[in-house]
This record gives C-alpha cells, structure tokens and sequence, in this order.
C-alpha cells in the first residue's frame, strides 16, 4: 500500500475535519482557509451558516465512524456520510504529479470538501480495514486518528499525545 496516494492523504483531510474545534461560529472558514491546496485554485471559501452547519455534520459522521465499535456499526455510518458524497473523479497534475480527485473540479466548496473526505475514509476502511480508525487514548483527549502504521499499533492521535502519556505512565510507577 503507498500511503502517498490521495486516497490515504484524503483520509488525513477528513480525520483534521472530524478534530476541529466547532466552537467559533467561523470554524469553517478558519478550517477551508488552512487546507486550502485540496480545493480547486479561485473556489470562493466562504459558507453560509447553513453550508458550515453541514460541514459539521459530516466532522461529526467521520467522527462516529472513528467511533464505531463493530463492522455493521462502520458500514451504516460510512454509508451515511457515503449520501453527502457527489463523486466525479478526475485526473490532474496540479502538483506534478499525475492524481485523482474525487470531486468535479467546479464544485462548490463545501461539496469539494465533503465528497473528498467521504471518499477518502472509505476509501482506507475498504482497503484497510475498520479497525484502522480509533479514538486516542491519552487522557483527556478524544480526537480521532487513522493508523496508517504498517503493523496497525497506533493508539495516540498525535506525538504530543503519545509522550505525553508515556510521561504521565513513567511518573504514575515512581509514585507506586
Ligand atoms: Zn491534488
Ligand atoms: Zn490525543
């Protein structure tokens, strides 16, 4: 598996959605202005209140995929976040490298955003397999991440959240 493709970086782009602080009203535009290399150059970036309302929504299907405990659990889920997709691939080099991109080019944003993170965790959970997606196990953190680890071992969404937990581990047996 070459993690390189778009596919697997979409997948990145629907995990950084789902992690995304919804408590500024403006989260959506502060969002699509940070990764804005995966819409096509001169899409308008704004939303109205209702379009950032169903980015939300989908941050919150990607989310409960993650969530998932059992298989059914995941199709029901990807399937429902699967109707939001309007997928209608093309070829590009934009980068210099020859890719796919799930949405028409022309699309709205917001439908630029939603069918490429739709079509990006599905696309990891068919190859990959459900159990690639999972909740972090810090304390005090629930964000989401995907493992793209190659023995499958990943249990922090981030570094940070990784040694700060092995320091907190290391401190709790020099008190015991
Ligand atoms: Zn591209
Ligand atoms: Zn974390």
């Amino acid at each position: 598996m070459d993690y390189d493709t778009y596919g697997s970086t979409a997948v990145e782009l629907a995990i950084e959605l789902a992690n995304t602080d919804r408590t500024d009203p403006e989260w959506a535009r502060t969002f699509l202005a940070s990764h804005d290399d995966w819409f096509t150059p001169g899409t308008p970036l704004e939303l109205s209140p209702g379009e950032t309302h169903k980015a939300g929504a989908t941050a919150e299907l990607v989310r409960a995929v993650a969530l998932a405990q059992t298989q059914d659990d995941v199709l029901n889920r990807l399937n429902e976040l699967l109707t939001l997709a309007r997928p209608r691939p093309y070829a590009t080099d934009h980068d210099g490298e020859l890719h796919l991109h799930y949405a028409r080019p022309d699309a709205p944003v917001l439908e630029q955003l939603t069918t490429t993170v739709a079509m990006g965790l599905s696309q990891v959970v068919a190859q990959q397999g459900w159990q690639r997606l999972g909740v972090c196990s810090a304390e005090g953190c629930d964000d989401v991440y995907v493992d793209t680890s190659r023995n499958a071992s990943r249990r922090y969404c981030s570094n940070t959240c990784a040694s700060r937990s092995t320091v907190a581990a290391y401190r709790a047996r020099q008190k015991a």
